[in-house]
């Protein structure tokens, strides 16, 4: 996403035909950043070779116990914290379903009583979306349909890695307060970012560290009915997350104004296809038949705990954009810096006394590379200090700043090395005199011409500078120079 669309309102009224508005509520998965399972020893890692990671817990194996795993409930307070959530007792509940990738045939997840609920997060553009609930739960296996579509109803045979089944998750589930794409992909992008501030997820989506479900229906314009949603399952990017919402939309309005209505039911994007498609028509929670799991007791978090938790929360995303703004940065810059996790290196190098506007166009435009976050703050400071000086120009100076990132060495060595040595304006005004010698007629028609011509000229003027000095004269030291000595003709 674009800083521009995280921190204005994006107006999404024109995407739906006449008067309808989407209603959208997402339901994101997490898996926390946790060194084993949820309810075994098992390692959780990425990557691992198929069926490595996994313990007689995580295969379901008669006779086997869940543990609960400390650090996973830790994480998923962490994230109820930061989401406003009350944090309550709460209780693990057997979700019982038929799948290869669960080989207990049922998912420890929470039902009547969720650890986190009644939250709310605050978009960057503003709105306000509440949360339901975050509840833990296990994740299951993956299973790989060999086939043509990946679907298990063509495949010709299917594989099962059990490495991720037992993987702690939390299921973020917001209220259905979200109008349209740009803000359900803002509010992914924002949770993202609280998750991997917290400590508590990676939030790759690519990794599936973070799946989106998204729960669509529409409305009239200003109603407050809930319609029909249709929920679309696992949807992988941010790019898509918006894609398959705005087709669903579409569609249930054209269902609606034909003088048909959509079926409550789960939906597969289809990327290439540009569509959703049917799957499984929707299960009522009583279909899971919910017990409480009676090998696991409740769990109490005891307000001291949670207390302690609060207190070494880390700074959160929102109140990072802000200590940017209020050093004199604008929201959109702020924002990106908060997204690309530079945000402390900003901070810390305009506290070392560089310019804060231009250490947010660095970081927005400069930046974007692996190795970043660990520049030396006080070598950024000092890079940014020489530009403002004009002893870098800027063109050096963004070649210099990437060979700090790359290097790890300071600015003034760099620059050295490349002989960046900054032009003292005595040497400046001389070349200037000479280029004035050699081209009189053209500095006769700058000290006689109007604005026009004069600006051409100043251009002229400056580019002779640039070529006599290689590119190393300050843009802004060469246009004083003019000045001062148009001045005096
Ligand atoms: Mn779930």
């Amino acid at each position: 996403m674009t800083a521009t669309e995280s921190t204005d309102a994006a107006d999404e009224s024109g995407l739906l035909p006449g008067d309808w508005e989407m209603v959208i509520g997402l339901e994101v998965h997490a898996e926390l950043a946790t060194n084993s399972k949820m309810f075994s020893p098992a390692r959780n890692s990425f990557g691992a070779e198929p069926n490595t990671n996994v313990h007689p817990v995580c295969l379901g194996l008669p006779g086997t116990l869940p543990v609960v795993n400390a650090r996973a409930v830790e994480l998923s307070i962490r994230i109820g914290l930061a989401l406003n959530c009350t944090i309550q007792r709460c209780i693990w509940a057997r979700k019982n379903y038929f799948y290869p990738d669960m080989p207990k045939d049922y998912q420890i997840s929470q039902y009547e009583e969720a650890l986190n609920v009644d939250g709310w997060l605050e978009l960057p553009s503003g709105s306000t979306v509440r949360i339901e609930r975050a509840h833990m739960e296990e994740d299951t296996g993956k299973s790989t349909h060999v086939g043509t579509s990946g679907r298990i109803h063509d495949a010709g045979y299917s594989l099962v890695d059990y490495n991720r089944a037992g993987v702690p998750l939390v299921e973020i589930v917001s209220h259905p307060d979200l109008r349209g794409p740009e803000q359900a992909k803002e509010y992914v992008e924002e949770l993202r970012s609280i998750l991997v501030a917290v400590g508590a997820s990676d939030g790759k989506m690519e990794e599936g560290s973070l799946r989106v479900d998204a729960n669509v229906s529409v409305r009239p314009k200003g109603a407050d009915e809930l319609r029909t949603r249709c929920e679309i399952k696992n949807v992988n990017s941010l790019r898509s997350i918006g894609r398959a919402i705005e087709y669903e939309a579409r569609r249930h309005v054209e269902l609606y104004e034909a003088g048909e209505r959509p079926v409550q039911e789960t939906r597969h994007w289809d990327e290439e296809a540009g569509r959703t498609r049917a799957g499984r028509s929707k299960e009522e929670a009583e279909d899971y038949r919910y017990f409480p799991d009676p090998d696991l007791v409740p769990i109490d978090p005891s307000p001291e705990w949670v207390d302690e938790i609060r207190a070494a929360l880390p700074a959160l995303p929102r109140e990072r954009r802000q200590s940017l703004v209020e050093r004199g940065g604008t929201a959109q810059a702020a924002a990106i810096a908060v997204q690309r996790d530079l945000d402390r290196l900003a901070l810390a190098a305009i506290e070392a006394g560089a310019d804060a506007e231009r250490v947010l166009t660095h970081v927005a435009n400069n930046l974007a590379v692996e190795g970043a976050e660990a520049l030396d703050p006080e070598h950024f400071a000092d890079l940014v200090k020489a530009e403002i000086e004009g002893s870098l120009t800027a063109t050096q100076a963004k070649q210099v700043l990437a060979e700090m990132v790359e290097t790890g060495r300071g600015p003034a060595a760099i620059a050295a090395a490349h002989g960046f040595e900054a032009m003292d304006t005595s040497e400046l005004a001389t070349i200037l005199e000479g280029i004035i010698a050699e081209h009189g007629e053209e500095w006769q028609r700058f000290v006689d011409g109007d604005d026009k011509a004069r600006g051409k000229l100043q251009s002229f003027f400056t580019g002779q500078v640039m070529k006599a000095t290689r590119g190393q004269a300050d843009g802004k030291a060469v246009a004083e120079l003019l000045r001062d000595r148009l001045a005096t003709s």
